[in-house]
This record gives C-alpha cells, sequence and structure tokens, in this order.
C-alpha cells in the first residue's frame, strides 16, 4: 500500500517536471547563449550576474566571490526549515569554447537533443539546480533543508580561483551533488574520477651550426624524443595511470641543432597513492646526453575521486529515488577530473555526473537529450530530499 501511494507521488513529481520541459529548455537555452569562456572575464561575469538574478528570483541570497584574472565566483545561499547542514550543489558556469563560438555553432534543437556550446558541460546542469530548487519549494512550501550553490568561474582551467571555497563550502555541507553531465547514453552517476596532473619536461641542449659544427652541438630535440619514448613506458592502463605528451615544442631553424625543446605532459592516476610514485618518477628522469639539462615543473592538480564510501552511501540513495521511476541508475568511473574531486579528497560525501545526458562534451557535437530532464530534475530533488 504505502510502496504504491509512494509511486503515486513520484509519478506526480514526474508530470511536474515533465510539465516544465519547455521552459527548461529555453533557460538551458538563454544561459548558452550567454558565451562564458574562463578566459573572457567580462563575458564570464555577465553570466554570473545573470546566473545570480536567475536564482536571487527563487529567494536565494547571492555572494559574490571577486576574482581578479577569471569571471567572478557565485555563491547563492537558500536557508531550509531543518536546523541541518546544507548540501552543496556545485558546478561551473565556464566553458572550454572561445568568444564567438555560438555564431558557428549556434543553440538549437534537433532530433530531440539541443545543441550549443556548454550545454552538456554544464549549463543545462545548472539550469537543472534552478528549476529543483523551485520544485522541492513548491512541493514543500519552501526548502526542507538548506541548500547552498556554489558556481566557478573557472573549474575547466583548473579550479585556481575557486578551489579554496570549494573546500570551505564542502567542509560545511552534509553532502555534495555535482551537476557535471552524466556517462554515458544511460546517465549513469560518476562515483569515481581519475586525478589529473600537468607537467612540462624542459630539454636544455648544446646549439650548433647545422652544418659546419654538427659534432658541437648536442639536440634538445633528439633528447626530447628519447624522453618521451621512456614516459611512454610510465603508461600503466591495468591500474588506470596514464601519462601523454601532449604537446612538444623546440627548435629554431632546420640548420641549428636545437638548443631547447620542450613537452607537455598530461597525467592521470586512478589512486592517490599513485600521485606520489609517478611524481618521483617525472622528476628523477636522466638525460641519455649528459650534455643535456633536464628540468621538470608541474604537479597532481586533482587528486582522484576514489570511490570511498561516502560516495558509495550517496549512490545507493540515488539507486533509491532512480527505483521510483523504475530506473537502473548505473555508476561509472571516468577518466576527467572535476570540481568533485576536491570535495571528495576531503572526505565530504560526493556525488558527481547527476546533470545532462548527452555527448560531445568540448567538441563541436555537444548536446543533451531533451528528454532525459525530467528524470534528472527528480533525481536531484530526491537526492537533496534524502542526504
Ligand atoms: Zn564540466
Amino acid at each position: 500500500m504505502r510502496a504504491k501511494q509512494l509511486g503515486n507521488i513520484w509519478r506526480e513529481r514526474l508530470r511536474y517536471f515533465e510539465g516544465r520541459q519547455e521552459a527548461l529548455v529555453s533557460t538551458i537555452r538563454e544561459f548558452v547563449e550567454i558565451e562564458s569562456p574562463s578566459d573572457a572575464k567580462p563575458a564570464a561575469d555577465r553570466m554570473s550576474q545573470f546566473l545570480a538574478a536567475k536564482f536571487e528570483a527563487l529567494g536565494g541570497r547571492a555572494h559574490i566571490h571577486r576574482v581578479k584574472d577569471f569571471g567572478d565566483n557565485l555563491q547563492i545561499d537558500f536557508p531550509g526549515r531543518e536546523k541541518v547542514k546544507p548540501v552543496l550543489l556545485l558546478g561551473h558556469f565556464d566553458t572550454v569554447y572561445p568568444l564567438g563560438t555560438l555564431q558557428t555553432m549556434p543553440c538549437h534543437a534537433a532530433d530531440g537533443r539541443l545543441y550549443g556550446p556548454g550545454v552538456l558541460d554544464m549549463k543545462s546542469g545548472i539550469a537543472l539546480m534552478l528549476y529543483v530548487i523551485e520544485a522541492l519549494q513548491s512541493w514543500h512550501a519552501g526548502l526542507p533543508r538548506p541548500v547552498t550553490v556554489f558556481l566557478v568561474s573557472d573549474e575547466e582551467v583548473g579550479s585556481s580561483s575557486s578551489r579554496k571555497i570549494t573546500e570551505s563550502l564542502a567542509k560545511e555541507s552534509a553532502a555534495v551533488l555535482v551537476l557535471e553531465p552524466a556517462a554515458g547514453p544511460r546517465g549513469a552517476v560518476k562515483t569515481a574520477r581519475k586525478g589529473v596532473g600537468e607537467y612540462k619536461l624542459t630539454v636544455q641542449g648544446v646549439a650548433a651550426h647545422a652544418g659546419l659544427d654538427p659534432g658541437k652541438g648536442h639536440s634538445a630535440i633528439v633528447e626530447l624524443a628519447r624522453q618521451i619514448s621512456a614516459l611512454s613506458k610510465l603508461n600503466d592502463l591495468q591500474r588506470g595511470i596514464s601519462v601523454n605528451a601532449g604537446v612538444i615544442r623546440g627548435g629554431t631553424r632546420t640548420n641549428v641543432i636545437a638548443a631547447e625543446a620542450t613537452a607537455e605532459i598530461d597525467v592521470r592516476i586512478k589512486l592517490a597513492k599513485q600521485a606520489v610514485m609517478l611524481d618521483r618518477k617525472l622528476r628523477s628522469l636522466k638525460p641519455f646526453d649528459k650534455h643535456c639539462k633536464l628540468t621538470v615543473e608541474g604537479g597532481v592538480n586533482r587528486m582522484p575521486m576514489e570511490r570511498n564510501a561516502g560516495v558509495v552511501a550517496l549512490y545507493k540513495k540515488a539507486v533509491v529515488v532512480a527505483k521510483q521511476l523504475d530506473w537502473k541508475l548505473e555508476e561509472a568511473s571516468v577518466g576527467g577530473g572535476s570540481d568533485g574531486n576536491f570535495t571528495a579528497g576531503l572526505g565530504v560525501p560526493t556525488l558527481d555526473g547527476l546533470g545532462g545526458v548527452g555527448s560531445g562534451a568540448h567538441a563541436a557535437h555537444e548536446h543533451i537529450v531533451i528528454s532525459e530532464l525530467p528524470r534528472r530534475a527528480l533525481l536531484l530533488a530526491g537526492m537533496i530530499e534524502s542526504v
């Protein structure tokens, strides 16, 4: 009997969001049509202000954290009836797309999908927060518990301006729900993310005229090539370690033996303890040619989000919520990092990938599946209630 009543409530709630699907899509479109690349402060600030007004219209209190080099980070606090710790809804409004991208990649709907720069990663996630808060307010005559929304401006470039704030808000929260895109077409939530690091290897060689004095030179390029080959041996995909020299530069002219060459290296790790080991290996690289000098800079920026007990407990709650809708919610472990890595790293229960379902993040075909939106909204609402 009770299960049946519960089922009816959830069916009603699903209808509530289905009835608002069109409005939700037009809000997402509004967000996408305000371009907000990480490195364009005036544009990103416009987005931050626009979002502040949207959340304030629902009764939230906005707190703008001023930032010099990126858009201003935006915190909105919503009071709740119960005097318990807030749930932190975490996201970012910066995108990887430069200003003007809308001209070649306009926001548009086709075949049940909404396309546009940042639509999946993660402007639809922000719109979900907005509509879910509104829904909870109307279902409960006010939010049942406090909710803090934190939207950062620099997630796509490492979160240097926002990380400290994210961490301090997380410490005051009962749980962190990250509205980054879901994983895969079935909308899995993310219960593990790899840690991410970036290194730069610089080789100083000895320059010489390639024609007159070839014997006197020690090519930085040749040395770098050998180092890259050595680096590739650090890959251990089975244990979740990957090392990729993704950008190389070096040399000045064809007739000069190169004095300098650099490689920018992306590293991914599955476990926190792998960071130290990998860091040591990278820093102890030795030159093959003794006349060349190596310098290694950088480090691991986001530690892995490990599938710890807090993460698993939240996932189990999400499974229960989804079950009310006859939905078998899956979990996924992914290679990309997010700000959820920071909060999970502090031991605060964190569930990621609660945002839109789609594909093509950071690519020309980035889109969300429109019909998935009501279910995503319902999942988020249920999580805020049950954490
Ligand atoms: Zn993202």
